[in-house]
């Protein structure tokens, strides 16, 4: 009889996920990992770890290490670190430019992120440089032109709904001695996987779909290469500059973790089933969404990602802030609160939160859509749209 989980290599994501990343707790046979609440590990009368490894919580805990490993296989990668928040995630990555670097971003993304690195590199003597990625003739020349030691992208971005060319940038960054790191927190791991297109970095705020219950913060790094110097930096930065998950959030994130392919599979479908009731609309003037065949990126999203398109998309109703105001105000089933990825839909009009650092169009509605029935959330915004 076997006393310790035999590896579950070779399933699929779907069944590495249900089993949270697989196996039992070896010290009491439990189907489900004990949450590890200790900060710090014993030694032994020769001074070394009794778990090699296992020093203080801060370097590592059993819960971080099968949560990562589930992550980076999901990712197609080797090696990933689990952070306190997406912003934390980000935080680790960019540091790895140093000061008198460039960094080019993707304009038009989660405005949290624009707003630390507009703070980080004024602060730091870092060059920061926005272009629209998603259209490749623009970061084709800002590249050549400036640079940059580090290219950030947001696939699809957020809330605009963009695709930029995860390939062909890759192919320009590695021609120009650039890290390629992609935030792929609007697609999941399970649709996207930008790593396995060329980027050397994949980062998801996990708070969204990874845990899918709008519970814990968190965030996570992926990479292919664990000996590059970007890694090493990252790995140091976690563990020196402290920005960890607590253990009862990485608790939460492998219990999320386990529902996460048929949550993904529901809330795909749901959003492209609203996305095309809203697409010919007379109260709407554009349904951003890549899984519609006239988004103008349809078919590189096809052609990168699989099985889906993701549960986020935007609208512009006809009017101004007014009208989407009301909209919102009308709706009953979705929620307006921020945030994405749960199980819950929500709406938020993002002029509100970041119309003093972007110049998001007034009437603007962002939409994550949960696991709800599809045809109550297509009522719902069938009935709030008579509002205007
Ligand atoms: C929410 C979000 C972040 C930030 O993550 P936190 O967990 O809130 O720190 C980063 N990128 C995208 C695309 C997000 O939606």
């Amino acid at each position: 009889m076997s006393k310790s989980p035999r590896p579950n290599s070779g399933l699929h994501p779907d069944s590495l996920l249900a089993h949270a990343g697989g196996g039992f707790d070896p010290a009491t046979g439990a189907v489900v990992p004990p949450i590890q609440t200790a900060t710090t590990f014993v030694r032994d009368e020769d001074y070394a770890p009794i778990r090699s490894g296992h020093i203080y919580s801060r370097d590592s805990n059993d819960l971080y290490l099968k949560a990562e490993k589930l992550i980076a296989t999901l990712e197609d990668g080797a090696d990933s670190r689990l952070f306190a928040s997406g912003m934390a995630a980000i935080a680790a990555v960019v540091r790895s430019v140093k000061p008198g670097g460039t960094l080019l971003v993707q304009s038009g993304i989660y405005w949290g992120t624009t707003l630390f690195l507009r703070k980080h590199c004024a602060r730091n003597n870092i060059a920061l440089v926005e272009a629209d990625a998603s259209n490749f003739e623009s970061v084709h020349d800002e590249v050549s032109i400036t640079k940059p030691d580090m290219v950030w992208l947001e696939v699809p971005s957020n809330p605009y709904l963009k695709v930029a060319d995860i390939r062909r940038i890759s192919e320009l960054c590695k021609a120009h001695g650039a890290l390629l790191a992609v935030d792929a927190t609007a697609a999941t791991p399970l649709i996207l996987k930008p790593l396995a297109l060329g980027a050397d970095l994949v980062m998801h705020s996990a708070t969204k779909a990874l845990n899918g219950h709008s519970d814990i913060l968190g965030g996570v790094v992926s990479t292919s290469d664990p000996d590059s110097e970007a890694w090493r930096f990252i790995c140091e930065e976690r563990q020196i500059a402290g920005a960890i998950l607590g253990s009862f959030e990485a608790w939460l994130l492998l219990r999320g973790l386990r529902t996460l392919a048929l949550r993904v599979e529901r809330m795909n479908a749901n959003t492209m089933a609203l996305a095309k009731s809203l697409e010919n609309h007379p109260k709407i003037d554009a349904v951003l969404y890549p899984g519609l065949p006239g988004h103008p990126h349809h078919d590189l999203a096809k052609s990168q990602m699989t099985g889906g398109f993701g549960s986020l998309m935007s609208i512009r109703v006809k009017g101004g802030k007014e009208e989407a105001l009301r909209v919102a105000g009308s709706l009953d089933v979705f929620q307006r609160a921020t945030s994405l990825g749960g199980t819950e839909s929500l709406v938020e009009h993002r002029f509100t939160i970041e119309g003093d650092v972007t110049n998001v169009p007034e009437n603007l509605l962002r939409l994550s859509v949960g696991i709800e029935h599809e045809a109550d959330l297509v009522s719902d915004l069938e009935q709030a749209l008579t509002s205007i």
